[in-house]
């Protein structure tokens, strides 16, 4: 079993990391045994237990209520230092209106298709209708062409229009700075493309990141080890 370093704080990614992906991002289900599991490696940590996802701080909150010591909403977009703190929001542009109103419409007209809006930015969710993703793509891109506030990013079988300069890397940052974090290794882990910038924040500030392999299973067996971890 790997054993987290004495001085480790740990950073976890939320969904395909901790709770098993779903058909559709709200039909996620948490897992009975997570939140007492989380709560005790926190302790175990002294506090030092951060949640990095792509989801708003809202939606992190409504799932796994007040155990994060620290938690990182849209991709480091927001950081909150503590669960009864205020989120600290960076300086990014509002995204263009016509631009979700065009994403909506392409919603509207392919069944299976989800829009998501986010506080910056909006994610394209065609998990029920792959057959879409590709055409998504090219509309999104002639839509963002040269755009210097907005990219598009890949997730699991969805497409977000997410801030350019804003990544996991930066929620490390924050959150490292701030005790019971600052002083401690971190050690980020997560699935997905996005949190390959979480992993190299790490492995730079002398911690490192491990990847779970895309897969159904494997979050069970992150909360596996993680309950080993803590008990
Ligand atoms: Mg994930």
């Amino acid at each position: 079993m790997i054993r987290l370093p004495t001085n480790a704080a740990l950073l976890l990614d939320l969904d395909g990391t901790l709770i098993d992906i779903a058909p559709t991002p709200d039909s996620v289900v948490v897992p009975p045994d997570l939140p007492p599991s989380l709560t005790r490696l926190r302790d175990h940590l002294g506090g030092a237990l951060a949640i990095v996802s792509g989801r708003p701080i809202a939606q992190i909150d409504a799932l796994l209520p007040g155990i994060a010591t620290a938690t990182a909403g849209e991709h480091g977009y927001a950081v909150r230092h503590s669960p009864d703190g205020i989120a600290v929001c960076a300086a990014v542009e509002p995204v263009p209106p016509d631009w979700v109103s065009a994403a909506k419409d392409w919603v509207s007209g392919n069944p299976g298709a989800i829009f998501e809006p986010k506080a910056r930015g909006f994610v394209l969710h065609f998990r029920l209708a792959p057959q879409i993703g590709d055409g998504f793509r090219a509309k999104l891109a002639a839509l963002l062409a040269d755009n210097p506030h907005y990219r598009i990013g890949g997730a699991h079988m969805a497409w977000e229009v997410k801030p350019r300069g804003i990544d996991k890397g930066r929620a490390v940052r924050e959150i490292m700075a701030h005790p019971p974090f600052a002083g401690r290794l971190p050690v980020f882990i997560g699935d997905d493309i996005t949190d390959e910038d979480g992993m190299a924040e790490a492995t730079r500030m002398g911690g490192f990141g491990l990847r779970v392999p895309a897969d159904f299973a494997n979050a069970a067996a992150v909360r596996a080890w993680l309950a080993a971890l803590g008990a």
